[in-house]
């Protein structure tokens, strides 16, 4: 089988060994072979990238642009085949893998226009007859770091800023995706960009991530994951003087109130609580229902997750796709007795499941009767697993809804104006939704959390320039 390798300095290296990419919907079906780098090649990558920054950096933002726009080209044009390498390697249905190329090309081709509006600003100097100018140049060798369950729209998310607004870039995507990956960096390799401008560094995450993070040569890192591993990242860009944006987890509340419409408010809940099997770092995993809607709310969600099919992710029949690994699998399923053991009540699901091929499916889970203050409900699961919380009123479900160390995105299903108003100011959350789901949003405009669940300027839409560009200002006496 080929070996796909990383792509450095302008060319595809070996690394020091070499994984298979297991499909979690069939375990038989190998999606690829990729190669595992050491931390001499994170040295490569870090020197190619820091040797192209001063060429990038000064290009004409119309060389960005156009490269950028062909990747996008590129992109949406292969959406259908790049969908279901996605779908294959991740598990999410067909439908979710297209949507997610269709982002990852969108992405670019809104940072490929980006890269013409870079501005700055002219100030009036408190001295007379000199002129002040404030401007923003790229930061340097930018390390981007991803996790697994967006691995086209989290990389395109960071790639396309960093290279829109003149930064190089070393790419770390996380160990059981790289296909997708890997596919996005043939794509980039092949847009006419100087070589060590990107690079792609596939291996192990301590030991390639950690590499990036401490090599001196990378001025920022960009990361998204998990709450221990920011933390420990962080930390070494604190301690090492680099800029640090993190994106974390969430355990993210949608409250439907007496006045909702159930079918809105049904369909709502399931969607992000359940679709891509629950794997957003956006899902509803706190439903806070309102007592006089709470019984008809949780037996309707009960018959449409219960009718759910959950299945291989290319059959086109499938509404849910496995859990992506073992590891995850079994996490899931050990919250299931932690929620039964801490006093919930297990409504449905929790279950795994047999299908003709073996792979990770688990049956979506449900628990009701629950409190805030369960272990459940405070830590991230991140699987096809929510709660019900009772509240009695809209005051205590919006109490229920901030009392959490995470704060991505929260919502609310209220026919009420004055509810629907009040919720988006006083959410402590960085995304607030009312009567859509938790999870789904826009690719131009800005996207992160408070609290836990980031640190840092905020990604994507033209806020991305803040992360992404240092503020320079200039004064002149002409
Ligand atoms: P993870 O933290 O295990 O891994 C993320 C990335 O970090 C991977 O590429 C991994 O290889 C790398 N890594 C691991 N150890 C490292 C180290 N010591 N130094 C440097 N890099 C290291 O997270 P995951 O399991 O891939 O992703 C799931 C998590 O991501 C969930 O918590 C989810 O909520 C979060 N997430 C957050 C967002 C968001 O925007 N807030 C979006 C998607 C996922």
């Amino acid at each position: 089988m080929t070996i796909h390798n990383n792509f450095i300095a302008g060319e595809w290296l070996a690394g020091r060994s070499s994984a298979d990419n297991v499909n979690p919907s069939d375990l038989s079906d190998v999606v690829g072979n990729y190669t595992l780098a050491g931390q001499d090649a994170v040295e490569q990558a870090t020197d190619a990238a820091s040797a192209a920054f001063e060429g990038w950096a000064r290009v004409s933002p119309e060389v960005r642009a156009d490269a950028l726009d062909k990747i996008g080209t590129e992109i949406l044009a292969r959406r259908e085949e790049l969908g279901a390498l996605l779908s294959r390697e991740e598990g999410k249905i067909l439908a979710d893998g297209i949507g997610e190329v269709i982002r990852a090309g969108r992405v670019f081709k809104f940072f490929a226009a980006e890269a013409l509006r870079l501005n700055g600003e002219k100030v009036t100097s408190v001295r007379p007859g000199v002129e002040v100018e404030v401007t923003r140049e790229p930061e340097g060798v930018v390390g981007i770091i991803t996790p697994w369950n967006f691995p086209i729209a989290i990389p395109a998310w960071k790639i396309a800023p960093a290279l829109a607004y003149g930064n190089t870039v070393v790419f770390k995507p996380a160990g059981i995706v790289p296909a997708s990956a890997w596919a996005l960096a043939d794509i980039i390799s092949r847009a006419g960009l100087p070589e060590g401008v990107f690079n792609l560094v596939m291996g192990s995450g301590s030991e390639i991530g950690g590499a990036i993070v401490a090599s001196p040569k990378v001025r920022a890192v960009t990361f998204t994951g998990s709450v221990a591993t920011g933390r420990r990242i962080a930390l070494d860009c604190v301690r090492t003087g680099k800029k640090v944006q993190l994106e974390l987890g969430g355990k993210n509340p949608l409250i439907v109130l007496d006045d909702a419409d159930l079918d809105v408010a049904v369909s709502v809940a399931v969607n992000g609580a359940y679709f891509a099997t629950g794997q957003r770092c956006t899902a509803s995993s706190r439903l806070i229902v309102q007592n006089g809607i709470h019984d008809r709310f949780v037996a309707a969600v009960i018959d449409r997750i219960g009718h759910l099919k959950i299945g291989h992710a290319l059959d086109p029949g499938s509404e849910i796709g496995p859990v992506v690994s073992s590891d995850q699998l079994e996490q899931d399923i050990s919250y299931i007795e932690v929620g039964k053991n801490g006093g919930a009540h297990l409504a449905l699901g929790g279950e795994k499941l047999k299908r003709d091929r073996d792979g990770y499916y688990m049956s979506p889970a449900l628990f009701t009767e629950t409190t805030n203050d369960m272990r459940i409900n405070r830590e991230e699961i991140f699987g096809p697993v929510a709660s019900v919380i009772r509240a009695s009123t809209y005051e205590e479900a919006v109490q229920i809804a901030n009392d959490t160390p995470f704060g991505l995105s929260s919502g609310i299903c209220t026919t009420s104006l004055k509810y629907a108003h009040d919720f988006k100011r006083r959410s402590a959350a960085g995304m607030v939704m009312v009567n859509v789901p938790t999870a789904g949003v826009d690719y131009h405009v800005a996207f992160g959390g408070r609290k836990e669940s980031s640190y840092g300027p905020r990604e994507q839409g033209a806020y991305a320039r803040e992360f992404y560009t240092v503020i320079k200002t200039a004064y002149t006496l002409p």
